[in-house]
């Protein structure tokens, strides 16, 4: 398991698309407030309104579910499989990688959303011309599996790096930084302690309540808090499976498409305690945590009242990574234009 770093995340808005589809990020280019907007930003606007579709409309209720995207990771792939990207940024990210990764845009696209989020608001912070270069192996089902990703943003004045490489503890590989600190944030006691990746953040779409978490059947989940198991397998064809708990503060966390529940209504559990297994169940196509938070009628974001942090790769991984991040820059630079 890689270290946790001490410095926690900025709180500032992490905005959308840990997108499960290129859908999401869509949707939230239409929910875009009408005072922000830059060119770039109105004619994504523009030209995506149009592809929304009824799958993503269909999440009206309060326990709307989802999918995790069915991505099978492949890094056994041979090198001929390799693909490369380099392109300059015109209109939105969909729109760009539409041309420069077809036929795989939607999906290079959903990808590489989810490891810029972290750092950039992706309605409002795209430059026209900030420049991304990108390696990625095409997948044996719909996705696609992003090796390294270079972006320079203009309006940071930096380049965002992310390679993907598994630290000898993890369960799944994930994407870091050259300095070892991984891109992707972590929640703070979080309901798992391993995933493979956060595939939708609540700011992603109006109906969708969650937080996401891309993760195989039968993980344990974690209550990560003390609390009251107030009910469980509520709404079973929507939410599958599921364990709702109150925190002391009042605060209702629900787990969702469960494969087992480990507790009952009226049980007393402790931060740490094992409550459910994860799974894929209700309404939902493909393994996931969907992890809500409500006070009241209102929905609270978990990133908000968990906080996050970076963790950062041991230094006993550090040679091995750094092998992988001069392989892949070596591959970007050959095609790359001065
Ligand atoms: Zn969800």
């Amino acid at each position: 398991m890689a270290l946790y770093r001490s410095r926690s995340s900025r709180s500032r808005s992490i905005a959308l698309p840990l997108s499960v589809s290129l859908n999401v990020l869509l949707i939230a280019v239409l929910l875009w407030p009408g005072g922000e907007s830059s060119e770039v930003a109105q004619v994504a606007a523009k030209a995506e309104s149009v592809e929304v579709t009824e799958a993503e409309k269909i999440d009206g209720e309060v326990e709307a579910t989802e999918a995790a995207e069915a991505a099978a990771p492949i890094d056994d792939a041979q090198d001929d499989d390799h693909q490369v990207t380099v392109a300059t940024i015109r209109g939105s990210i969909p729109q760009t990688m539409a041309e420069a990764a077809a036929p795989f845009g939607d999906n290079v696209s959903a990808t590489m959303s989810r490891l810029l989020v972290w750092d950039l608001d992706l309605r409002r912070d795209l430059r026209a011309g900030d420049k991304v270069e990108t390696t990625w192996v095409p997948g044996t089902s719909d996705g696609v599996v992003i090796k390294a990703l270079r972006f320079h943003s203009q309006k940071l004045n930096r380049t965002i790096e992310a390679y993907r490489f598994q630290a000898a503890g993890d369960a799944y590989p994930s994407y870091w930084a050259p300095d070892g600190t991984e891109v992707p944030h972590r929640l703070r006691n979080s309901p798992l302690d391993e995933y493979e990746q956060v595939t939708s953040l609540l700011r992603d779409r109006p109906n969708h309540h969650g937080m996401d978490f891309k993760v195989d059947v039968g993980t344990p989940i974690t209550t990560p808090f003390d609390g009251v198991v107030t009910r469980i397998n509520w709404n079973t064809a929507g939410n599958g499976n599921c364990v709702e708990i109150r925190h002391q503060d009042g605060v209702l966390a629900k787990h969702l498409h469960l494969s087992e529940t480990k507790v009952r209504p009226g049980d007393r559990v402790r931060a740490g305690q094992v409550i459910a297994l994860s799974g894929n169940t209700g309404r939902s196509t493909g393994p996931h945590l969907h992890y809500q938070l409500n006070q009241g009628s209102r929905v609270i974001d978990p990133i908000d009242y968990h906080g996050t942090d970076q963790r950062t790769l041991p230094e006993s991984d550090r040679a091995a990574f750094e092998q992988v991040v001069a392989a892949a820059q070596a591959r970007l630079d050959a095609h790359s234009e001065p």
